[in-house]
């Protein structure tokens, strides 16, 4: 589906996007989040099925240490990295990204991929926010499991060129590889995982203390990862 006058790509230029229709249940997660020129800027890109205080805590070390303008928390549209692994719809995630950041200034959700929907290499992704933001310093956030995997990822030379990519520490990750050139960023270890935590659901086990108290409540009123009944 076409809708028109979502994406800014350059100065006053009005474009329009493909958008994943499955997203189309809250116009408000339409909007895609626009830089300011000549920023420092954070992207965590993830699946937050759900977001939990991992995302947040790495996102606030690594927004505050390296002094950037904002850090943008992106959902993937479908992550590339692992087929067949079970994701609701992107509608739910964004709305929990959005509820997990809206206390924090420095965070904004940026939707670009999810909008385009269907399967986004992150090159591919940030070249296009490159080409658009030639001015802007982006710095691709990723944790150590995801470092570890690097050297399998799509053209991950093209994307060392296009991004400083910041490596964080996570338990039971031990990244060996110096092949590319990361920025670790120290954090507290959390060891916390979306997937335990769609586990703890599933097994009507709390969540308390581990995602935000306002994505848990949609969690609980969406009947989200819930074992049937
Ligand atoms: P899942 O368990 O479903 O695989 P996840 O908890 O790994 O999910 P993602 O949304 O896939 O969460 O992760 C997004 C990014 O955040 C990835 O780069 C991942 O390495 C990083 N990340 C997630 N949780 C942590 C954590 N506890 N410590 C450090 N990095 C983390």
């Amino acid at each position: 589906m076409k809708l028109p006058a979502m994406h800014v790509m350059g100065a006053n230029t009005i474009d329009t996007i493909e958008v994943n229709e499955e997203v189309m249940t809250d116009s408000s997660t339409l909007v895609i989040h626009q830089p300011k020129s000549n920023q420092r800027i954070g992207i965590l890109g993830g699946t937050f099925n759900p977001p939990h205080l991992g995302h947040l805590m790495m996102a606030q070390q690594v927004g505050t240490q390296l002094e950037l303008d904002e850090v943008w928390f992106m959902p993937t549209a479908k992550p590339p990295h692992a087929p067949g692994k079970t994701t609701i719809a992107a509608s739910h995630r964004l709305k929990m990204v959005e509820l997990a950041i809206a206390d924090n200034p420095l965070f904004k959700l940026q939707s670009y991929e999810v909008n385009r929907g269907g399967k986004n290499y992150s090159v591919d992704t940030l070249r296009h926010f490159k080409e658009n933001y030639p001015e802007t310093d982006f710095y691709f956030i990723m944790g150590a499991d995801s470092v570890k995997d690097l050297p399998t990822w799509y053209k991950p030379d093209e994307l060392l060129q296009l991004v400083q990519i910041v490596g964080v520490n996570r338990p039971g990750f031990m990244v060996e590889q110096d092949k590319y050139p990361i920025l670790w960023v120290d954090s507290p270890l959390v060891d916390l995982s979306s997937t335990e935590i769609r586990l703890r659901v599933y097994l009507d086990q709390s969540i308390r203390y581990q995602v935000p108290a306002v994505v848990e409540a949609y969690i609980q009123q969406q009947g989200l990862y819930a074992y049937p009944r």
